[in-house]
């Protein structure tokens, strides 16, 4: 499987309520989805008319970069050039926010504008993130007959008083049915989202959850540590003192027990927060966030990255219906990254996966020899265990995993 075809990631700003944890863009009335689905649409068309964002040469565009924030508008005829380049994806990611509060219709209606405007290759990955509570067989049957062929469950634990205190929407009792369900109607590629690190949650609560997890044998397992930005309900009760979070040492043994666990079980730790059932099942989509792969995010506050340019969409519905609305593409900013920043997000980013870092990599895309440039600090990270040199590559150490966001500062 070629890795280097872009994806596309597509956010669907609506959920029925929110997590008291979240900070994602997304709105709790639903009733603006309509007009959100024909502006989307309207984006797709922009996009395969007037500017092909995975042509490598966009990023130096006049068009581009004379507008580093706020609306951009593509000069047709500065853009003519790039129609000619391919617009071949091989992964859909509709994210959110809640796309299963979508209807079969509506998520079908994406899909649809998706292929008439993007060539997806013939066996893409279609995946579509769900909150439990909305998946019955029914639902999910369709889902399959439109050509879902990933399903990412938003479980988050098997504990009701978890659940309870993250505020979400769903219960354990819905949790089992919605994979039940998800399996019976023939998904061969099942993800489960999970959250540690809650308070009150003990080692053994975690891994109960777990279990409950793994005796559904799901393709794909993501576990999340629990952070609190300070502007959601737990956020401010955090700050209130109400409550305290797991100090290091308790985060650094729930992930090491996580990683043993899943480990012992089958999964293969991939990714700081991924566990797949073989590399058949590692997520295609994501990869491209840590390998610098071409991606296009639509919708609001959906981000875009293209060979040393990332750019995002309006983090609200109303800029962004305006933007596509007055023929201007809905970008809220522009950065262009230097040589500098793509080596040390390739290195952060490279750090955080198991399959590390390609030194040859380094060298022919960003121009860096590491084991020159940074001997000494990579050396004692070797003696104290925390990466492993080999064949070319940089390795995270299981312990380098557990604090690959600190690596990264090499
Ligand atoms: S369902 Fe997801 S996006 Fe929506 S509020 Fe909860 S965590 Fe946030």
């Amino acid at each position: 499987m070629n890795e280097k075809f872009p994806g596309l990631y597509i956010h669907i700003p609506f959920c029925l309520s929110k997590c008291h944890y979240c900070d994602f863009y997304s709105l709790t009335s639903i009733s603006a989805v309509p007009d959100f689905l024909d502006t989307l649409f309207k984006e797709m068309e922009m996009y395969r008319n007037r500017f092909n964002p995975f042509d490598p040469s966009a990023a130096s565009s006049p068009a581009l970069q004379s507008r580093d924030k706020g609306a951009l508008r593509v000069n047709p005829e500065q853009a003519s050039g790039f129609r000619s380049g391919s617009r071949r994806v091989d992964t859909v990611y509709i994210g959110g926010g809640t796309p299963s509060l979508l209807s079969i219709q509506q998520l079908e209606s994406i899909l649809i504008s998706v292929q008439k405007n993007f060539d997806l290759i013939s066996t893409p990955e279609i995946t579509v993130e769900t909150n439990p509570a909305d998946l019955d067989q029914s639902s999910l049957e369709l889902m399959r007959e439109i050509g879902i062929n990933r399903i990412n469950i938003g479980v988050q634990s098997f504990d009701e008083k978890t659940l309870n205190f993250l505020g979400r929407r769903h219960s354990v009792k819905q949790a089992n049915s919605a994979v039940e369900a998800s399996r019976k109607t023939g998904f061969h590629n099942i993800g489960l989202d999970l959250i540690y690190g809650v308070p009150a949650q003990d080692i053994e609560s975690w891994l109960d959850t777990l279990k409950q997890a793994v005796a559904f044998s799901p393709e794909h397992i993501s576990c999340y540590q629990l952070t609190l930005e300070s502007k959601t309900p737990l956020g401010i009760r955090y700050q209130a003192g109400e409550f305290s979070l797991p100090g290091e040492e308790l985060q650094y043994e729930f992930f090491m027990k996580t990683s043993e666990f899943l480990e012992d079980t089958g999964y293969i730790h991939y990714e700081v927060s991924n566990f797949a059932l073989g590399t058949k099942y590692t997520s295609r989509h994501n990869q491209k966030y840590w390998d610098h792969s071409p991606y296009l995010g639509l919708g609001p506050a959906a981000h875009s990255f293209q060979s040393n340019r990332r750019w995002w969409n309006h983090h609200s519905l109303d800029r962004y219906l305006a933007a596509i609305n007055a023929g201007n593409f809905p970008i809220e900013e522009t950065e262009i990254l230097t040589m500098e920043q793509l080596r040390l997000e390739a290195l952060y980013l490279g750090l955080r996966t198991k399959k590390g870092v390609s030194l040859q990599d380094l060298k022919n895309r960003y121009d860096y020899d590491l084991l020159t440039e940074k001997k000494e600090i990579l050396d004692k990270l070797q003696e104290e265990g925390f990466i492993s040199i080999q064949d070319g590559h940089l390795y995270p150490t299981q312990t380098g995993l557990a604090v690959a966001d600190s690596l990264s500062l090499i």
